[in-house]
């Protein structure tokens, strides 16, 4: 089975797609890479979950990507007297303190001392997904006297979110800490970390997952964007997360920055993910809008590596025809006339390493020779990921060792990875390279493919060859 587009597919489970079927039905019409979310998933049905999306692997004999996305700190103001909460008026002083008493028209608990402790005259708090907010006009350690800005009702248990604050705490709680345990041993691909601030949150995922998941992180507040190159050099790949993201800046600045955080992410060669509200009005609806085709036709444009849907997959009333409606959007911007110009208007230029010599070469000959894949065997998944940042034409079929390089590679762009014993030698290296090519559906007899790889074999970091190879009556009956 295989893909007719470069851009992948992340489709979240949820109550509307979790189970067995569902789960087939999604990969079958096109979803790559499956989010399990942790602000919704009871820790406990992790294992069963990741058993039954493995359980896809053995029906259609292809590596099934799973990312587990991480809650992260939900910070939230108190609780108030009055049920129904209270009116905050446009002007009106408003006070967020240390003080567990329900809260009033006047002032609330907010419990989470570190912030209190950050806060300083000046820095916003966004209340409920941006419905209201909150300028500091004065702070101590205990309180935070703010002006409204913009009013309205303000019920107990609301979401605050710091536009102007870093708050100087780990982007995990315990709770993720224990979810990201869970999920490293039962062998998940990704997990991705919400509300990063700096590298050091990534670090200390780092510390609990060492290599057995590779981690992205979620871009979804201004100081992360601030610290984009560090957080990037720390992370495995990278989520223009737009849902918070939008909250925390003013919503006509995230398409400017999802724009630079594709950009710098495909400069970088990390994997980047356009995530929220893609097809948003698909939730219950069987047709998205003009709009948001659209937007997943620039993402697409743009060549991020994955696209992804959120409630749309998981608890709307149509996520089979939203996977579907994302893969003929992507199929046709791929084969839009302009998207070629567009996509090498962004090529990034190889780094002074013997991988990304030898990944401009690959591009290079199987552009100039019209080729349709670049063999490339790899064991961590590097190689394939380095000729994948070139963006090339070809499809990058990723012959690797490795079960888990050939699941985390679903998510990259252009990547078709297929699991095999590693190569011998180079006739060995050549001639099944040739045979893969064929059996996956992108090469026939007579044409030629360029294989890459690193000699002596299995030496991870040894990319130091290209070649092309002709596929011959041979390969064709060995696939
Ligand atoms: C987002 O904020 O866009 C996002 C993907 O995160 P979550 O769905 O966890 O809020």
């Amino acid at each position: 089975m295989r893909r007719h587009r470069r851009v992948k597919i992340l489709a979240t489970l949820g109550p509307a797609s979790s189970n067995p079927e569902m789960a087939g039905k999604l990969f079958e019409a096109g979803a790559d890479v499956f989010r399990l979310n942790m602000s919704h998933l009871p820790r406990e049905q992790l294992a069963d979950k990741v058993a039954m999306l493995r359980a896809l692997e053995s029906i259609y004999r292809r590596p099934v990507g799973i990312l587990v996305d991480l809650q992260g700190p939900k910070l939230r103001v108190g609780a108030f007297a009055d049920e129904a909460g209270v009116m905050l008026d446009v002007g009106a002083t408003f006070t967020l303190d240390s003080d567990k008493k329900p809260g009033d028209a006047t002032r609330v608990h907010l419990p989470h001392p570190e912030i209190l402790q950050a806060l300083e005259k000046g820095h916003a708090l966004i209340l409920d997904d941006g419905k209201l907010k909150l300028v500091v006009e004065s702070a101590s350690k205990t309180k935070a006297v703010t002006r409204v800005v913009i009013g309205g009702v303000l019920k107990a248990r609301k979401g605050v979110s710091l536009p102007d604050t870093v708050i100087p705490v780990s982007a995990m709680t315990d709770k993720d800490r224990a979810d990201a345990e869970v999920a490293a041993e039962v062998g998940v691909d990704w997990i991705a970390l919400s509300f990063v601030q700096r590298p050091e949150d990534i670090a200390d995922l780092r510390k609990i997952v060492g290599r057995r998941a590779a981690i992205l992180a979620k871009i979804e507040k201004p100081q992360a964007v601030q610290r984009l190159d560090a957080i990037m050099e720390a992370a495995d790949a990278l989520m223009v997360a737009r849902g918070d993201l939008g909250v925390e800046m003013p919503l006509e600045k995230v398409p400017g920055t999802q724009k630079r955080i594709t950009r710098a992410a495909r400069r970088t060669g990390k994997p980047v993910v356009v995530a929220t509200q893609m097809l948003e009005s698909m939730i219950t609806a069987p047709v998205p809008t003009r709009a948001e085709v659209s937007d997943v036709a620039t993402a697409v444009f743009e060549g991020a590596d994955a696209v992804m849907l959120s409630a749309e997959s998981a608890s709307g009333s149509y996520p089979i025809e939203s996977v579907t409606m994302m893969n003929r959007i992507a199929e046709e911007v791929e084969s839009d006339q302009v998207y070629r110009a567009l996509i090498d208007g962004q090529r990034a230029t190889p780094e002074m390493t013997g991988a990304d010599a030898i990944a401009a070469s690959a591009h290079q000959i199987a552009d100039t020779l019209n080729l349709g894949a670049i063999c490339a065997w790899t064991s961590s998944g590097s190689t394939a990921i380095r000729i994948a940042r070139e963006r090339p034409n070809a499809t990058v079929i990723a012959l690797t060792p490795n079960r888990e390089t050939a699941r985390r590679l679903t998510l990259v762009w252009g990547v078709h990875p297929v699991l095999t014993k590693d190569a011998s030698d180079a006739d060995d290296m050549a001639s099944r390279a040739c045979k893969f090519a064929v059996r996956e559906g992108y090469a026939k007899v007579g044409d030629r493919i360029t294989v890459v790889a690193g000699v002596p074999f299995g030496t991870p970091g040894a990319t130091n060859m290209v070649r092309i190879a002709y596929v011959t009556q041979e390969h064709a009956a060995l696939a």
